[in-house]
C-alpha cells in the first residue's frame, strides 16, 4: 500500500474532553511540501498535531489521509496508513541499541533498506548503533526518534518540537537532517516549533495559531511579504 499523499485538517476543533484548545484549522498537507506551525506556548499546537494521530479528541470537522476521515480509525492504522508522528519528548527505548530501536520501529521493506535509510540520513547513529538508548546526547536521542519515525517510510511526517532543549549545533544538524529528509524521500511535512526562524526558513507554507484560533494558514513568503503584523501580534516577532 502506497503511504498516504495528503492530510487535510477540515475546520477542526480539538481538544481534551470538554476543554477545546483550537478551532478552525483547516489546511492541507501534500507529499513534499513543508509546513509549520506557530504560536506561543499554549495557542494549540500540539493539540492540533495530537487531532490527526488521535491523542487529542477531534471535537469538530475532520481530518482525511487521502480524503478519507480519520474518524473511528485507531491510531494504528493511521500510522499504517503512512501518517508518521515524532511526538514532543523523545520517543524511543532507552534499554534497547539505536540498532535494535530503527528495527523495531520497521514496517515493511527489510531491515538492510530501513538501515541504510536511517544511517545515510544520520550518520552519527550509524557510529553509535551498537549504544543503548540512554547513553545517547540528546540531539543522538532526537535523531533516533526521528529515523524511528521515517523507517516507517511515511508520507506525511508530522513533528512536534523536534529542536526542545537542544544547543545549536545540534539543532542545526538535526534541521540538516530533516531538509534532507523532505529533499531525499519527499516526505511532507508538518513541524511544530518554538524557533520561528527555523520555520520561516525550512516551510514553504506556515499556519499561525493565536489562543487556539488560526489566524493564518498559507505560503510563508506571503506571510513574510504581506502579513508581517499577524506575526507581531501572534507570536510577538517584530523583525521577520
Ligand atoms: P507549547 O508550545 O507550550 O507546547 P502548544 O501550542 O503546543 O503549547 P497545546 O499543548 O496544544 O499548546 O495546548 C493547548 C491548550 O490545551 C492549553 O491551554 C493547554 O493547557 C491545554 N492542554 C494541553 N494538553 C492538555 C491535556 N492533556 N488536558 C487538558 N488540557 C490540555
Amino acid at each position: 500500500m502506497a503511504a498516504v499523499q495528503s492530510i487535510e485538517y477540515r475546520g477542526v476543533a480539538a481538544g481534551y474532553g470538554q476543554t477545546r484548545a483550537v478551532s478552525g484549522v483547516s489546511f492541507t498537507v501534500n507529499k513534499g511540501e513543508r509546513w509549520g506551525v506557530l504560536g506561543r506556548n499554549g495557542a494549540g499546537k500540539t493539540t492540533t498535531l495530537a487531532a490527526a494521530v488521535g491523542l487529542s479528541d477531534l471535537q469538530d470537522g475532520d481530518v482525511l489521509l487521502d480524503g478519507q476521515s480519520v474518524r473511528g480509525m485507531p491510531s494504528y492504522q493511521r500510522a499504517r496508513a503512512g501518517l508518521g508522528y515524532v511526538p514532543q519528548g523523545r520517543d524511543i527505548f532507552g534499554s534497547l541499541t539505536v540498532e535494535e530501536n530503527i528495527i523495531s520501529a520497521i514496517r515493511g521493506g527489510t531491515t538492510a533498506d530501513a538501515l541504510d535509510t536511517a544511517y545515510t540520513l544520520f550518520p552519527r547513529l550509524k557510529e553509535r548503533r551498537r549504544n543503548g538508548g540512554t547513553q545517547l546526547s540528546g540531539g543522538e536521542q532526537q535523531m533516533l526518534a526521528i529515523a524511528r519515525a521515517v523507517v516507517t517510510r511515511p508520507g506525511i511526517l508530522l513533528l512536534d518540537e523536534p529542536l526542545e532543549g537542544l544547543a545549536p549545533k545540534v539543532r542545526q544538524e538535526v534541521m540538516d537532517a530533516i531538509t534532507r529528509m523532505a529533499a531525499e524521500l519527499g516526505v511532507g511535512c508538518v513541524l511544530v516549533e518554538q524557533y520561528v526562524d527555523v520555520v520561516l526558513g525550512f516551510c514553504e507554507y506556515v499556519v499561525v495559531l493565536e489562543s487556539g484560533q488560526v489566524v493564518y494558514a498559507g505560503r510563508t513568503d506571503t506571510l513574510r511579504q504581506e502579513h508581517a503584523h499577524v506575526l507581531e501580534n501572534a507570536i510577538g516577532l517584530r523583525k521577520i
